[in-house]
């Protein structure tokens, strides 16, 4: 069995509110979930649920308000001198927006060769080995002396997934990688993601508005809402056997390609838009717009609870009241 690689407890992360002194919007509020070595989460909700926070507190571009991290067994928020090191060479992210993420002044060539001269890594004859790895990602070498700008953007984000497995991390954050590509070339690019997995034997997080995209890519799924898990389980039992109305919501409205079956579908409706995260919903946040809300469900928030093995719901659906 795989050993546990990322465990986050209890994380809260808030943000001010512009404008005031003492209004915040809680962005992360009481997560805790843990990633093995060689699996990938995946983590779904909707635009501003907090998933990208998330995904950035794990990598330590952000620090959490409180709660804790751990990787390899190291508790992250302590992490100093050669532990931070080898911590940064160990854990990479991939943005949405291989554009912004690449910097505009360097070659391709200078790009890669970054990571590896930050963290000292000998690869004898650099520019053999940089060919051989834009090889490796379908990427002729005469590209290696180019600028992103002159690169496609399914290019910029070979290269972006380049350059964070190039110093072999076992982790890395993927925030919405396809999303900002042509169709044409998104799947692709989730394809790349799959095979440098097993080739270098990595974990991901990977994180994605699009349910469907994120069952392709993951064994488990976390599902988050205004801030919150509210479901975690197995990709395939998450599909098949969806317990939280908003996961219900979020399967319901995959686009399925046969009429037919579309039509037999049963889609079930979500009211409104998501409230604010300045002064959420008191009991179940998804109270307002829950098609099966019952009056305890606005007086006491739901904890997560165990259904089936390894498979967590937030629902008094499911719970003793
Ligand atoms: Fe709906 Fe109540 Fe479950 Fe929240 S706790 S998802 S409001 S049924």
């Amino acid at each position: 069995m795989s050993k546990e690689l990322l465990k986050i407890e209890n994380i809260y992360k808030y943000f001010p509110v512009k404008g005031t002194f003492f209004k915040k919007i809680t962005a992360v509020d009481n997560v805790s979930l843990s990633i093995k070595e060689r699996e990938t989460l995946g983590i779904v909700g909707e635009t501003g649920c907090g998933k990208t926070t998330l995904g950035k507190i794990m990598v330590k571009l952000l620090e959490p308000d409180k709660g804790n991290i751990f990787f390899g067994g190291k508790n992250v928020r302590n992490l100093k001198g050669k532990d931070l090191k080898w911590f940064r060479k160990n854990v990479q992210m991939v943005f949405q927006d291989p554009h912004s993420s690449l910097n505009p002044k360097m070659t391709i060539a200078e790009i890669l060769q970054e990571p590896l001269r930050e963290h000292n890594i000998e690869v004898g004859d650099v520019e053999e080995f940089l060919i051989k790895k834009l090889e490796e990602v379908g990427m002729e070498k005469g590209l290696l002396y180019r600028y992103p700008h002159e690169l496609s953007g399914g290019q910029k984000q070979r290269v972006a997934i380049l350059r964070a497995t190039i110093i072999q991390p076992s982790f890395i954050v993927f925030d919405e990688p396809t999303s900002s590509l042509d169709v044409s070339v998104q799947a692709q690019t989730l394809n790349l993601i799959k095979e440098m997995k097993e080739k270098y034997k990595l974990a991901y997080s990977f994180i994605s508005h699009d349910l469907a995209v994120v069952r392709y890519m993951s064994e488990r799924i976390a599902v988050m809402y205004l801030g919150k898990i509210v479901e975690i389980g197995n990709s395939d039992e998450i599909f098949e056997k969806p317990l939280h109305p908003y996961t219900q919501i979020l399967i319901s409205s995959i686009p399925i390609p046969d009429y037919n079956l579309a039509r037999k579908r049963e889609k079930i409706k979500i009211i409104g838009e998501p409230p604010s995260l300045i002064n959420p919903p008191k009991g179940c946040r998804f109270h307002p717009r829950c098609p099966f809300a019952m009056s305890i469900c606005k007086e006491k928030e739901p904890q997560l609870i165990e259904i089936e093995k390894d498979h967590y719901v937030a629902c008094w659906l499911y719970e003793k009241k």
